[in-house]
């Protein structure tokens, strides 16, 4: 047969053959052909031109139903890594994401948040060097980084704009200071948005609208509608911590205003309502829960209630399948779900409330770093990039 195009195709057609194996599932030449409804000989060429570029590689034993022994194909592992940064309050977590997106490897350092960025960011990169050298991948196979941080972020610049937890980090270009210690894409964005999308990578791939919310000290919450992350106009969407909250006691938030939900349901205000002296941390918080404080349990289940009444609107809204919520607080258990469910379930229509599941995360605090990965992923693979690599 004389050589057609088809035998010798164009980038982007092995840019849609990689895309394809990002599932993580290893697939034979017989059935990639099947699955995408090209000729062998088109897939042939495919899947020699990744295998050149190092991009994917045999996976397990070659099978042999009587003729020619076939080889599985899946992504491979070898063919690059990227970082995933957590800037938290009290923490920096940092991990290593395959290009199947599964967090390969992660490490926490507990350091509370310094008042100068380009500190804690040069203790990120040295966090992430010291990964990479222990998974034996090296440095220029990091193809990108994605960094959450806990205040808001300008979506058109990638800088915080007045975190107030970190007000020394407002306006920085956080993205370059991190490439002068490691110089690959950076992308920054809010932790609560990079939980959305690790929660939804890692246990709900399958559901396209569904909201994750961040409870601890702060509240605030990432949403995926149609199936993408939905960040608004500049990036402040989910920032439901500071929606006010009709209450008969008046309470001042840290940003200000009078009644936010933070100000009446986070764990500054719990420790308040608590009024005990021994008690000044959510942590000891929760140890009361665990014991069987009555008290302590009735502030959280209050403080779930008060989260429903505000996801009440959202639901509304946005019609969600899925309430994620995360955060330190969801570790009181049925207590904080309890409260939470009781509004939603209460105060919504019942076509919004149908089908709506509203559970506690199961992915702890790896959650962002996944999520922090799939940014990095969006970058790093972009099918420019990949096509790039192909050559
Ligand atoms: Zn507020």
């Amino acid at each position: 047969m004389p050589s057609t195009p088809a035998s010798n195709p164009p980038a982007s057609g092995a840019v849609d053959l990689f895309t394809l194996l990002r599932d993580g599932v290893p697939r034979s030449r017989a059935e990639l052909a099947a699955a995408t409804g090209l000729s062998r000989a088109t897939i042939g060429g495919r899947v020699d031109a990744l295998l050149a570029a190092g991009l994917i590689a045999p996976a397990g034993a070659p099978e042999s139903a009587g003729g020619r022994p076939s080889f599985r194909f899946g992504i491979n592992p070898e063919a690059g890594v990227v970082g995933a940064i957590d800037v938290g309050a009290t923490h920096l977590a940092v991990g290593l994401v395959d290009l199947t997106a599964h967090l390969v490897a992660s490490a926490t350092e507990p350091v509370p948040l310094a008042e100068d960025p380009a500190e804690t960011l040069a203790l990120a990169a040295r966090l992430l060097e010291d990964l990479l050298r222990r998974h034996g991948m090296p440095s220029e196979r990091l193809l990108a980084i994605g960094l959450g941080l806990p205040g808001p972020v300008d979506s058109r610049t990638g800088r915080p704009v007045n975190p107030p937890i970190m007000p020394g980090w407002n306006g920085v270009d956080v993205a370059a200071l991190l490439r002068e210690h490691l110089d690959v894409p950076v992308l920054v964005d809010n932790d609560v948005t990079l939980m959305a999308l690790g929660e939804r990578s890692a246990a709900w791939p399958d559901v396209d609208d569904m909201i994750v919310v961040k409870v601890a000290t702060g509240i605030g919450s990432g949403l995926i509608l149609g199936g993408r992350v939905h960040r608004g106009a500049r990036g402040i969407a989910g920032d439901i911590g500071h929606a006010p909250l009709a209450s008969p006691e008046s309470v001042r938030c840290r940003c200000g205003n009078l009644d936010c939900l933070e100000a009446h349901a986070g764990w500054p205000a719990i420790i308040r309502q608590l009024g005990r002296a021994e008690i000044t941390t959510g942590e000891h918080v929760l140890e009361l829960v665990q014991s069987g404080d009555s008290e302590a349990i009735q502030h959280i289940r209050q403080a779930g209630r008060e989260i429903g009444e505000v996801l009440t609107t959202v639901v509304q809204l946005v019609n969600p399948a899925v309430i994620v919520l995360a955060g330190s607080m969801t570790a009181a258990g049925e207590h904080v779900l309890a409260g939470v469910r009781e509004a939603v379930y209460q105060r919504s229509a019942p076509l919004a409330t149908d089908e709506l599941r509203i559970v506690a995360s199961t992915l702890g605090a790896q959650v962002a770093l996944i999520g922090g990965g799939m940014l990095a992923l969006e970058a790093a693979l972009a099918p420019e990039r990949v096509a790039a690599m192909i050559g």
